[in-house]
């Protein structure tokens, strides 16, 4: 019998889903599995519907003898090893489009929240410290209307955050990516550049790239020494794209303005260093898609991909279409 295991509660409609189309599936809603419990829980799997927390190894996938599905509910799956998924014959699919523009969304709060300084603000009012309206303020910010924001990595969601940057603050949008997006080029003037140009020319760097053995620590102190003084960097991506202990240094010394980030790289953990710094540095528990309306997209989207593999349809977003 066709097992689905679905490793951590999502949009609770979509297994209802499953149900629907007489697909029997274990449901867990407790907390995170660890390898070994992932391990002995999807023994018997033919699919598992996971989330970013769970690290499908080769060694996990070899403890799964009837695993053909990996469905991620995610876009990103750097927490699967492809490779191994494809030598093994499991299909790997993941959530694109459907958390486009609410994680562009929150890459443009980031930026906003950084520059204004909303959270050493917020925190000065519940300190009972405004007492007297000043000119210059403590928390004193830098614009972001008419300044240059700098995207790495031109795919769905940087295009949706250039969209931002361009029309809604007549900000000069600088990129790069792998390959040159005429189409973008031409819609919102966004200038492509080569990555060592856009670190020195952005006020605002956000970070739009998949996690690959490319980008791993695509920002240590040598980049953050080429940024400009006052610069900020963001990330949405994922966190081992930025060396944490280097921005801690960066931002200790002066060397960048301000960071926000809503990825971390030892995530769930951060860098000590981040907890103990007081201003220009915004932090946010991996929320890029958090919002119940495309929560419940990507848990339907992973979901309907289960239905249609098992039902012999094309799956609707594979990741390594080659083992079909
Ligand atoms: P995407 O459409 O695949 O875009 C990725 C872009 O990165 C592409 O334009 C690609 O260039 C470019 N790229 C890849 N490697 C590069 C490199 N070494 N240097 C420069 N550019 C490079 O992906 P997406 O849907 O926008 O998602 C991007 C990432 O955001 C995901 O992989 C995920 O990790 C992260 N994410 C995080 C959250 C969150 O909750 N914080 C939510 C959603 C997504 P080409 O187009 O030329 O190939």
């Amino acid at each position: 019998m066709t097992k689905v295991v679905i490793t951590q509660s999502i949009y609770d409609q979509a297994p209802q889903l499953l149900a629907e189309a007489g697909i029997p599936y274990f449901y867990h809603q407790g907390d995170t599995w660890s390898p070994a419990e992932l391990k002995e829980q999807i023994r018997e799997a033919t699919v598992v519907v996971c989330l970013l927390a769970d690290k499908m190894t080769a060694e996990v996938m070899d403890a799964a003898p009837h695993l053909k599905l990996i469905a991620n509910v995610a876009v990103g799956y750097d927490n699967i090893d492809i490779p191994a998924a494809t030598e093994r014959g499991i299909l790997v699919t993941n959530t694109p489009d459907v958390l486009t523009e609410t994680t562009a969304d929150l890459a443009f709060a980031l930026i906003l929240a950084v520059a204004r300084r909303i959270p050493e603000a917020d925190a000065y009012m519940r300190a009972g410290k405004y007492t007297r309206f000043a000119l210059f303020p403590d928390m004193i910010g830098t614009d972001v209307y008419g300044k240059t924001l700098g995207i790495v990595g031109l795919g769905r969601i940087g295009t949706a955050v250039a969209r931002r940057a361009a029309l809604g603050f007549n900000m000069k949008v600088l990129y790069t990516a792998d390959s040159p997006k005429p189409d973008v080029e031409r819609e919102l003037g966004v200038i492509h550049v080569p990555f060592p140009d856009l670190l020195p020319e952005s006020d605002f760097i956000s970070i739009h790239v998949p996690l690959s053995p490319r980008t791993r620590h695509l920002f240590t102190m040598n980049e953050f020494r080429q940024m400009r003084g006052n610069a900020c960097i963001i990330n949405t991506a994922r966190g081992p794209i930025i060396k944490e202990a280097d921005l801690v240094e960066a931002l200790q010394k002066g060397l960048i303005g301000g960071a926000a980030l809503d990825v971390f790289e030892e995530e769930p953990q951060m860098h000590p260093g981040l907890a103990d710094m007081k201003d220009r540095l915004v932090v946010t528990p991996h929320v890029g898609s958090a919002t119940i309306q495309t929560r419940q997209k990507m848990a339907t989207l992973a979901v309907q991909n289960v239905i249609a593999f098992l039902t012999g349809q094309p799956p609707l977003t594979p990741v390594n279409p080659q083992v079909l």
